[in-house]
């Protein structure tokens, strides 16, 4: 048998075949019809077929569909993902209609949590966390080997807890929620800041040699030894830092998996552990938290996506 994974999301939909073993065994795309959840849902089903089809199956062959939605999901309804303007959307129902296979539907942070957890670098653990470092930070939390989905599926919003007293708006209407100085996004704002600064610095020639100021080019000035992306990293880390410790005390996680690009560099993630065992409520008293990169990747949405029809 095969799965199909669906990550839906703001800019693209992404839809794989993924074999038992969670191995993708094809990948297609299209831009995302956003306001209409009827032609994108009529486009997924396409996609289906054509998903199977490239992976040299026959769709008897396919045992489930299940998709990751960036919002939020209570149970077989997307009842609320603003990016692509849905609003109580009752995806399975329609889907399986124009497919007749079973199908499944969470929020995309939970499916790439479920990647992990079966697939990646959370297998055999029960009790974890995971925080994606994007434009804004997704959280996820696995509590005795079972999703925390909280009423009508609205729990988790991790990034919206409140780190800081500075006065800066998110854009959830709150001030100084922890997204605004944890995610990609500030990261990014800090590259900007040295640039800004320090014209003739390492920072800034890379900068401008790639025509941005990306993650990617912070850690190429951080490798290259520049002192002002050493400063920013450590300062951005402390931020990391303070929801991360948040999550261990409300969770206490065996493990908390980070994801999103720039998890993926090594000097992102090394600190991190111990910035938490150092703030974590019972230092050395309580279980000690790990904390590891995700492994699962770009494909992550559609591999976890799956995991919830297998
Ligand atoms: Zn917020």
């Amino acid at each position: 048998m095969i799965y199909l994974g669906v990550d839906i999301g703001g800019m693209s939909i992404k839809v794989g075949a993924v074999d038992e073993g969670g191995k993708l065994l094809s990948k297609c795309t299209a831009i995302t019809p956003l306001g209409d959840p009827q032609k994108a849902i009529e486009l997924i089903a396409d996609l289906c077929r054509e998903a199977v089809d490239r992976a040299g199956y026959s769709w008897a062959a396919v045992a489930g569909v299940g998709a990751g939605a960036p919002g939020t999901v209570d149970g077989d309804v997307v009842t609320y993902a603003t990016n692509i303007g849905w609003y109580g959307v009752p995806f399975c129902k329609e889907l399986t209609r124009l497919t007749g296979v079973k199908t499944a539907v969470g929020n995309d942070a939970n499916c790439a949590l479920l990647a992990e957890v079966k697939f990646g670098a959370a297998r055999g653990y029960r009790d974890v966390a995971m925080v994606t470092l994007g434009t804004g930070v997704g959280t996820a939390f696995l509590c005795g080997g079972t999703l925390l989905l909280g009423n009508g599926g609205a729990a988790g919003e991790g990034g919206h807890m409140r780190v800081k007293t500075l006065g800066n708006r998110c854009s959830c209407g709150r001030e100084d929620c922890w997204e605004l100085y944890a995610s990609a996004s500030a990261l990014e704002r800090r590259t900007r800041k040295i640039v800004e600064t320090h014209p003739q610095g390492v920072m800034a020639s890379i900068a401008q040699r790639e025509g941005k100021t990306s993650g990617k080019v912070f850690f190429e000035a951080y490798n290259a030894g520049d002192e002002d992306a050493k400063r920013e990293l450590a300062a951005f880390q402390r931020d990391v830092a303070d929801g991360l410790v948040n999550i261990a005390n409300l969770f206490r996680p065996q493990l908390i998996v980070v994801g999103g690009g720039i998890a993926a560099q090594p000097a992102m993630i090394a600190p991190l552990e111990d910035l938490v065992a150092e703030q974590t409520l019972g230092g050395k008293g309580n279980p000690h938290v790990k904390v590891v990169a995700a492994t699962m990747g770009n494909d992550a949405g559609i591999v976890g996506a799956s995991v919830q029809v297998m």
